[in-house]
């Protein structure tokens, strides 16, 4: 049986920075994936997703501006974004598999535990120093009568066609993303909610505004709206709720995704994990020696991300290696929701302090800047969290938010004061990040 310094059971962003690490090392490295290498953020998550994110706001930019310097909004031509996204991303995943066979050996096929010790794919046996796993999340499948007809985002993300009405259930990022695409390109949406809000890691204040900006555009939502069946009828499909029936062309799961670990066989081994994925202790290792999980297959409480899981896969590469021996920190972790507007946030949310006195709460209305005005954009709202005189939160909803936050988040993880940043820069103006320094 063959033995390795490390196998990597997946090739996602967290395997993948390890195995570029581990490559510039002389470990004997074993990659295995059972399906496309570069795993989900490459292949159907948020590099395809922000694609084709890229025309829908060219496109949606232009409407807004209608009346306002543009007389002919554009349109989306689907057929041809989606060619354009296949031509892009359909080698990727060969391409990724090549990279990583030049310095690794590789396997592709699903791998199984034999014992706390060996692994097994495609009918070959090994065993390494360190085993770890960094098998990812998979979309949710709603147990209910006509699951054969739900698709999950991978499937959006390839469709060659769009149908007329598209009906996504769920209100999690994935599923208000992908709605917003559709929606450009012109298919008549739904979003059943099974509770009375959207996007519940962010603040409600942003995602209330993100709700009514979609709903203005044509997108219906159905709140507190359980689904409880589909059926295939001689025209389409119809989803049955508790809120009635909705007749629908094409029905996208997004109520969430589970971690991948029903192929790996855990029951052999005494590796424990929960519904959110595997236990580790904080230098990552499972519940046996010398296996480790990183990336979204780990039970935590960190949003499941690209930069979180590539984090982690340095963090072990350090660990592993000898170049750190202390506990995983993880750092302060920006998020968005790649909408229309965009809806994005780092740090203290300010619903979770609104009644804590330390906490002051500032609410920034930015639509007046000529940068907002000059986009027609009448949303652009920004709320600050302070405590004693240090940002500590900030969230955003707009077109920019996803930049914008990005320009707080190293004010709050770095802990620098107004008074530090505005000593130390002078942004370019006018221009997003200009405002920071004024506002803190
Ligand atoms: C639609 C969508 C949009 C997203 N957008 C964003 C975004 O904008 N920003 C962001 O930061 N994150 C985004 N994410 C999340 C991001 O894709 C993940 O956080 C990231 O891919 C996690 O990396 P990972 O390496 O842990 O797992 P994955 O990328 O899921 O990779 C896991 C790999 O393991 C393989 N595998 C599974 N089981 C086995 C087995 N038994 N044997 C061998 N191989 C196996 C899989 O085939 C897969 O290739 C998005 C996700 C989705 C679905």
């Amino acid at each position: 049986m063959k033995h390795y310094d490390e196998i990597l059971i997946g090739s996602g962003p967290a395997a993948y920075k390890m195995s570029n690490l581990l490559a510039k090392t002389d470990h004997q490295v074993l990659v295995i994936d059972g399906f496309e290498f570069g795993g989900t953020c490459p292949n159907y998550g948020c590099e395809p997703k922000i694609f084709l994110e890229g025309a829908v706001r060219n496109v949606l930019q232009s409407q807004q501006l209608v009346g306002h310097g543009i007389s002919h909004p554009a349109t989306l031509d689907w057929q041809q974004l989606m060619q354009s996204k296949l031509d892009r991303f359909d080698p990727w995943p060969a391409e990724t598999k090549e990279i990583i066979a030049k310095t690794h050996d590789v396997e592709t096929g699903y791998a199984e535990f034999l014992d706390d010790q060996t692994v097994q794919v495609n009918g070959h046996q090994y065993q390494a120093d360190h085993i770890i796993i960094a098998t990812g999340q998979t979309p949710n499948l709603l147990e209910i009568p006509g699951q054969e007809y739900l698709h999950t985002s991978y499937d959006v993300l390839s469709l060659k066609e769009l149908p007329k009405k598209m009906t996504f259930i769920g209100a999690g990022f994935v599923s208000l993303e992908l709605a917003t695409l559709v929606a450009a390109a012109g298919a008549e949406v739904t979003v059943i909610v099974h509770s009375d809000r959207v996007l519940r890691s962010f603040p409600q204040d942003e995602s209330q505004t993100l709700v009514k900006a979609m709903q203005e555009r044509g997108i219906r939502f159905m709140f507190n709206t359980n689904t409880q069946a589909v059926q295939k009828t001689t025209v389409g499909l119809e989803i049955h709720t508790d809120q009635g029936v909705i007749k629908t062309d094409y029905v996208v799961d997004a109520t969430g995704r589970h971690p991948n670990i029903d192929r790996l066989h855990l029951d052999r081994t005494g590796i424990q994990s929960d519904r959110h994925g595997i236990a580790v202790d904080n230098h990552l290792m499972t519940t046996v020696k010398d296996v480790y999980a990183i990336g979204d297959v780990v039970s935590r409480r960190e949003p499941k991300l690209t930069p979180v899981a590539e984090f982690e896969g340095q963090y072990l590469f350090d660990y592993l290696t000898g170049r750190t021996t202390e506990l995983i920190s993880y750092p302060t972790i920006a998020k968005a929701a790649f909408t229309y507007p965009v809806v994005a946030a780092v740090g203290i949310n300010p619903d979770e302090v609104a009644d804590d006195p330390r906490y002051r709460i500032e609410r920034e209305p930015l639509k007046y800047g000529s940068l907002y005005a000059g986009q027609n954009d009448q949303i652009s709202e920004l709320t600050l969290v302070f405590k004693g005189g240090q940002l500590v939160g900030a969230s955003e909803v707009d077109e920019h938010a996803a930049d914008d936050i990005n320009n707080f988040a190293p004010v709050i993880g770095l802990s620098i004061t107004g008074e530090q940043y505005r000593q130390a820069v002078i942004n370019i103006y006018p221009a997003l990040a200009d405002k920071v320094g004024g506002l803190l």
